[in-house]
């Protein structure tokens, strides 16, 4: 039986990731975590039964305890406990859908484990690309992708090892504000930059699909999970999320996955990889399809695109400013502090400001991660 641990298990891949265990049955949950919704979590504590429970803060460690007096699980808090349970003995596979920087630790220490990482945190592999991808070789584990974007691109690239990609061909939903302009977007409120048209997903990934921002971090997601250059790998818009994301191989051919849109296969590919199982849900019927469209993202309005690739084309400590930046950003946007354009005003000053670090390591993404933050907190008070 296959054991799994899981960081972030109450979120929006979490919860979708415990779905595929539960129609599965044949993967064994050792060990759950979240931030802070411990209601969720003692609910899956009770079903999963697995032998670590973590969650953020002490405080909130202490109604864990109370809660699941009864049951023998151990609980834990604080990155140390995110680190217990990526390292689990008895884990193969660490599922990282926590969502941000906060990841990175606990990723890391997972690959030192030895344990195969079934990445949904993305903001992990933009910052420490270099880290995790060179580790994950060195110790034999895989990186297996549940962003839809790259799972399509994996589950295209399966037996054609010895081929050589000439493009990575990444779609975007355009998100909800497609086809609006700067004007438009000066009134948007966060009502509006959270109703996805496609995917139902967390509040964060949510508003970085209308900024582009979230496209922009596949981008150097993939540049660091498929070994290619940016400059080969392009973004086109596929509003209805039906292609996944497309592969052209040197003679061509073009590979595309195309499926309805649902987060669960991805993750289940991941977790089974590279063999397929049954997934209730709906089938593509084509014949109801009014036409698929493909269309350009619009770079000069959606500013998320360009940020990206300047940010992986400068390397370094750049995608790491990047990302904090945009997570500090679209905190204070969900806080209703500042308004949409403005995600994109603050990633632009902290990129604008940051002395580059040529090979940072762990340490220094984390102090470029605090120094952003601490930038942004200037930033604000003008
Ligand atoms: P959600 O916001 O829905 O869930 C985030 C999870 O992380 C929750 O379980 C949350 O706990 C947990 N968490 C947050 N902070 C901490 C912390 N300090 N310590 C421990 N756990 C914490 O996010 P998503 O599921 O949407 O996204 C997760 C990751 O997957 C992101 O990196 C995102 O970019 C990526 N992704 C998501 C997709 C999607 O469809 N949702 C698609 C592709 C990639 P709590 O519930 O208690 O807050």
């Amino acid at each position: 039986m296959k054991k799994i641990a899981i960081i972030g298990s109450t979120g929006s891949i979490g919860t979708q990731t415990l779905d595929v265990v539960r129609a599965n049955q044949d993967i064994k949950v050792v060990a759950i975590s979240a931030g802070s919704n411990v209601e969720l979590l003692i609910e899956q504590a009770k079903e999963f039964k697995p032998d670590i429970v973590g969650i953020w803060s002490e405080d909130k460690a202490c109604l864990l305890r109370e809660a699941l007096s009864n049951f023998d699980i151990r609980i834990v808090s604080g990155m140390e406990g995110l680190i217990e349970i990526a390292r689990h003995k008895d884990s193969d596979i660490l599922v990282t859908a926590i969502v941000g920087m906060i990841g990175i630790r606990p990723t890391i220490e997972a690959i030192k484990a030895g344990k195969d990482i079934a990445l949904a945190n993305k903001e992990t592999l933009v910052t420490a690309g270099h880290i995790i991808m060179p580790l994950a070789k060195e110790m034999g584990v895989k990186i297996l992708p549940v962003d839809s974007e790259h799972s399509a691109i994996f589950q295209c690239i399966h037996g054609e090892t010895d081929n050589k990609i000439s493009r990575l061909l990444i779609t975007a939903s355009g998100g909800p504000f497609r086809g609006k302009d700067r004007e438009y977007l000066t009134r948007v409120t966060v009502e509006d930059a959270l109703k996805h048209p496609n995917w139902a997903m967390g509040r964060k990934i949510t508003i970085d699909s209308a900024t582009l921002v979230n496209k922009g971090l596949e981008v150097i997601e993939a540049k660091w999970l498929f070994d290619i250059e940016p400059e080969d790998i392009e973004v086109v818009v596929q509003p209805q999320s039906i292609i996944h994301s497309m592969v052209e191989f040197e003679d061509g051919s073009i590979k595309a996955q195309l499926g309805t849109p649902d987060m669960k296969l991805p993750i289940q590919y991941a977790l089974y990889y590279p063999k397929r199982r049954y997934l209730a849900g709906d089938r593509l019927d084509f014949k109801a399809l009014s036409g698929i469209i493909i269309d350009t993202p619009d770079k000069e309005t959606f500013k998320g695109l360009d940020f990206a690739y300047n940010a992986i084309k400068t390397g370094g400590s750049m995608p790491t400013v990047f990302n904090a930046a945009n997570e500090k950003a679209v905190a204070l946007f969900l806080d209703k502090k500042i308004s949409f354009l403005q995600i994109y005003d603050i990633i632009k000053a902290c990129m604008d400001a940051h002395t580059l670090i040529e090979n940072p390591d762990l340490e220094e993404i984390l102090s470029t991660e605090a120094w952003v933050y601490d930038y942004v907190d200037r930033y604000m008070l003008g």
